[in-house]
């Protein structure tokens, strides 16, 4: 018999949840995630992937993970610090380091267990970290988990951040002070004030954290944020993910080689979670290799991105302010922005809705991500039908 609570909890809050249309129904996929998906057996222009170069179907990709497979097995056995360091993990954290410019580099399971488990190895309950509010939920989890104090900042508000910097410093409350910001944020594609965050830093002594989960692959011609800015030599934790542009699945730390020791030795995941699958390194390993011989994804990719903006202005859409191919569409009220995007569903594209609690109530959002897979066909159809269901449906004119 189950608990009556649990019961009566579940019910409500699921009731609840499904009256406000803030339930989320997830749709499975008959086939990859590349730029056409199948959904109950219907062909739809899939824009809600971070498969953002295609790398995730790639037949260099597949192959390396067929090889990796092959030799190793499918699991890896065991956690990294026993005997699950494989030297394919050796390898990936080596070309990982080199891609960020850095001294090293560590691979963890996903990107969210990074956040999980470096920022508690290095910061504790006499520190203090100042978070951008629009940071990622695994952000402020890894915050969470280390009992510093979180002070938030508002979003890319430099003078706030400024000013909650010198409070803090200046309190003498703290022993460790650190700055941490997403790269590019994810729902609304804009790009962190590096230079200007950095420049706070250097005056209060902060640690420098950015998570480029959505700049790495994107920004600085694939390797990311920071390098876009050239301030490699200035982040002390470039986190990044092997699971969105990487195609694959997997997250990294890079940084100075001490850094990297201590979290070898402290970053829970880590110790406790078994490493990335041998055919996962693998993979990422070619995808690196593919980045580094030639940006023609990269390329393709910000084409795409800027050709899927300029229509959806033209038609009138309020896409925001992203700088990066993350194109939102921002609708406002949860249950028309839901309704929009089961319309453009049944007209034949994907755009999933993004509603409370991932981004703030009343701007709800049908979000696109376009890839380097997309052909211009595609994305004219797919034009075309936001045409329709937006003037269907009165959100353009
Ligand atoms: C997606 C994302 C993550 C999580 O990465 P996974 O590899 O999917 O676990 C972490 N941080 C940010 C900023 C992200 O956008």
């Amino acid at each position: 018999m189950s608990s009556k609570i649990l019961e009566k909890f579940l019910n409500e809050n699921l009731e609840d949840l499904k009256s406000k249309g803030l339930y989320n129904v997830i749709n499975p996929l008959e086939s990859s995630n590349g730029p056409i998906i199948k959904i109950d057996g219907k062909e739809l222009i899939n824009l809600s992937s971070n498969n953002y170069l295609g790398l995730a179907t790639h037949p260099r990709m597949k192959e390396a993970c067929i090889k990796a497979t092959e030799k190793y097995g499918v699991g890896a056995g065991a956690v990294r610090t026993i005997n699950g360091t494989l030297d394919v993990h050796i390898e990936l954290e080596e070309k990982l380091a080199k891609f960020k410019h850095t001294e090293a580099a560590i691979a963890f399971q996903s990107g969210f267990n990074c956040n999980m488990g470096a920022i508690s190895a290095v910061m504790d309950k006499n520190d203090a970290i100042l978070s951008d509010e629009l940071n990622h939920a695994s952000i402020i989890d890894g915050c969470r988990l280390s009992k510093a104090k979180i002070i938030r900042f508002n979003h890319s508000d430099m003078e706030d951040l400024r000013k909650k910097a010198k409070e803090a410093k200046e309190s003498g409350l703290y022993n460790k002070i650190m700055v941490i910001t997403d790269g590019v944020f994810s729902m609304d594609g804009d790009i962190c004030k590096l230079p200007e965050i950095i420049e706070i830093a250097e005056e209060f002594d902060l640690i420098t954290y950015v998570d480029d989960a959505h700049g790495s692959g994107v920004l600085g011609k694939g390797a990311g944020t920071v390098k876009h800015f050239g301030l490699s030599d200035k982040v002390d934790f470039q986190i990044g993910t092997l699971s969105k542009a990487i195609g694959v699945v997997g997250g990294y730390v890079a940084g100075k080689k001490n850094l990297i020791d201590w979290l070898k030795v402290r970053a829970r995941p880590f110790l406790f979670s078994t490493s990335l699958t041998p055919g996962a390194a693998a993979a990422c390993i070619e995808a690196i290799d593919i980045l580094t011989e030639s940006t023609e994804l990269n390329e393709k990719l910000w084409e795409n991105g800027d050709y899927l903006k300029k229509g959806l202005k033209e038609l009138g859409f309020n896409i925001g302010n992203s700088e990066t191919p993350i194109t939102p569409c921002i609708i406002g009220e949860e249950k028309t922005t839901q309704e929009f995007s089961k319309r453009l569903n049944e007209e034949g594209v994907y755009a999933k809705s993004i509603v409370f609690p991932t981004v703030p109530r009343g701007t709800g959002r049908v979000r696109n991500m376009p890839t380097a897979a997309h052909t211009k066909e595609m994305l004219d159809r797919a034009l075309e039908i936001y045409a329709k269901v937006g003037r269907e449906m009165g959100i353009i004119k």
